[in-house]
This record gives C-alpha cells, structure tokens and sequence, in this order.
C-alpha cells in the first residue's frame, strides 16, 4: 500500500510561482490519484509488497503491466518533482554539481539555454531530467507520458514535470514562463 509522501514545505511556500492552488490539485489531486489506481491495480498480485522503483523496472515495456507502470512511474516521477523543487529555490548550483555541469555542458549558461529549450520543446505530457550519467557527468533527457530514466537504470538527479496540469492554471499555455520559473526561483540543485 503505497501513500503520498509527505512535503517538507507548506502549499503556500511555492507562491507566487507556484500557486497554493496549482500546488493542491497537483500533489492532493494527481499524485493521489496515481497511487491510488496504483493500489488497485497491484491489489492480489506479485506487485503487492515490491517497492516502488522494482515495480516500475518490472513492468516496463509489457503491455499487460501498462496500466501499473504508467501509475507506478507517475506515483515516482511525481515523488522526484517534490524534491526537485523548494521555497526559494533557483538560480546556480554550487559545489559539485556545478561541476560536474560544467565539465558536461562547457558552463552553467550552456546549461541553462539548453535544459530550458530541452523543457519548452518537449511535445505532449512528459518530463525533462537531469541524470547522473554511467561514465560519469550528467546529461539532460526527455521523458513522454510517465516514463523515467528509473526503467532504463539511469541514475535521475532532479526532473521538472511538463505536463499541463502542473502549470496550466498559473501559467496557461506559457510553458516558457513556467519552466523560467522552475529555474531562477524553485529548483532545488541537489546532487
Ligand atoms: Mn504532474
């Protein structure tokens, strides 16, 4: 039995880039909503007391688990978001993770023009990540619908969620204004 994880901040906290309202539909109404069909779904099955990162590798790409993977991927995508994002968030990063963006990207502006345009393209529902590559350094990849570089065994470091619902009642269609946002003011670079 899955739940909603609990927030270290309050709905409030995101404001004025993120409204109280965008904030409770997203995490009261869909990310509920993901873990709840989740719940049914896997209700009686082999799924049942697997954690959540092993449902999502085990049903990947298998038509018969579509269902449990969309909801299970979501209920996780979604868990990564909370923490991708923070009250006063935004701007550079520090430390080793600027690093590391800085030997991958050339420099920080490189990184932002393209992670930026990387989110603003991305066409449909889905999310942009940041990923730890294998090799070492870090990489920028698009997701569609609920898939994450979780089923691909790549090692996510934070994602911005590009779906609709996470934007369209305070932005409308100004993806741009939304992924601006997320940049200059609720990113929380963690590595
Ligand atoms: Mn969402």
């Amino acid at each position: 039995m899955f739940h909603l994880p609990p927030l270290p901040y309050e709905p409030t906290a995101l404001e004025p880039y993120l409204t109280a309202h965008t904030f409770d539909f997203h995490y009261r109404k869909h990310h509920q909503a993901y873990i709840d069909n989740l719940n049914k779904l896997i209700a009686g099955t082999k799924f049942e007391h697997m954690p959540l990162v092993d449902i999502v590798r085990a049903t990947y790409g298998k038509h018969e688990y579509e269902g449990i993977f969309n909801n299970a991927a979501q209920a996780l995508n979604h868990t990564i978001f909370w923490s991708s994002i923070k009250p006063n968030g935004g701007g550079k990063p520090s430390g080793k993770l600027l690093a590391e963006i800085e030997e991958s990207f050339g420099n920080w502006e490189s990184f932002r023009s393209e992670f930026r345009a990387a989110a603003i393209s991305l066409f449909g529902s889905g999310w942009l990540w940041l990923i730890r590559r294998e090799g070492g350094g870090v990489g920028i990849m698009k997701t569609s619908n609920a898939d994450t570089p979780i089923a691909h065994d790549l090692e996510p470091i934070l994602n911005i969620d590009v779906w609709e619902h996470a934007y369209y009642l305070d932005y409308q269609n100004r993806r741009p204004d939304y992924v601006d946002a997320f940049l200059d003011h609720l990113v929380n670079w963690h590595d």
